[in-house]
């Protein structure tokens, strides 16, 4: 079982380094971003309750996030693992998990705290292009795509409405208030893995792979 939980501020990489472990270890990636985005795309009820919230940077309220990572690690292909990617972002949600996982008899084996400085973010944020149809993350200058404004198979690359300067500067805010405590939290269940997020992806991605034991 390796049930992995990626934790880090807007733009640290999360996603980046995920799709790379995911690819690795064979188990899904569970990005609530990612379905958060597609709720809003798709119209639902979800997707309404979210979307003002996500317009502005502040986090989604717990029992709807709590709800939509209940059910999706519910789903078979969970069952042997899986990479969270943005969840928790609180302590409800942490021990939330906590609860779900004890249920089953499964925890946790390890959090990465991916540690990026803020004056590094918001270049990385509004740099980030993501391929429309395989969910592929570029940026312009430091993972550049292979044409200019199309990624790989030449699939059409997006920017997120949220990935704007001023939105990132609320998404920090709700980082520090909000996802910060989680570091304490962690660190305290003997769980917290600390990788330095600075530096080229390949470099990160082997200080991972380093930090959880995978040679
Ligand atoms: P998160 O999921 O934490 O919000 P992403 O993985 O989407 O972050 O990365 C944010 C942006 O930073 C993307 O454009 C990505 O290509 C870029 N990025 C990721 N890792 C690095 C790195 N080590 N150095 C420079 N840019 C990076
Ligand atoms: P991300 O793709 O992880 O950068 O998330 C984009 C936005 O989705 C955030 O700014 C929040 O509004 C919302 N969101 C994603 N995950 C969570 C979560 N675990 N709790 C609350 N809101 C979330």
């Amino acid at each position: 079982m390796t049930d992995l939980v990626f934790i880090g501020p807007p733009g640290a990489g999360k996603g980046t380094q995920a799709q790379r472990l995911c690819a690795r270890l064979g188990v899904p990636q569970v990005s609530t971003g990612d379905m958060l985005r597609a709720a809003r795309k798709m119209g639902t009820e979800l997707g309404r309750a979210a979307d003002d919230y996500m317009a502005r940077g502040a986090l989604v309220p717990d029992d709807v996030v709590i709800g939509l990572v209940h059910e999706r690690l519910a789903l078979p292909d969970a069952a042997t693992g899986f990479v969270l990617d943005g969840f928790p972002r609180t302590v409800p949600q942490a021990k939330s998990l906590d609860r779900l996982l004890g249920r089953i008899s499964r925890k946790i084996e390890h959090v990465v705290l991916l540690e990026v400085p803020d004056a590094l973010i918001v270049e990385r944020i509004t740099g980030r292009r993501v391929g429309e149809t395989t969910g592929r993350i570029y940026h312009i200058k430091y993972d550049p795509p292979p044409f200019p404004d199309r990624g790989e198979g030449g699939e059409r690359l997006l920017t997120r409405a949220d990935d704007t300067d001023e939105v990132v500067r609320s998404r920090l805010a709700a980082y520090s208030a909000q996802t910060a405590p989680l570091v304490a939290y962690y660190t305290n269940h003997g769980l917290l893995r600390r990788v330095d997020g600075v530096g080229a992806v390949d470099d990160v991605t082997m200080a991972l792979f380093r930090s959880i034991g995978i040679t």
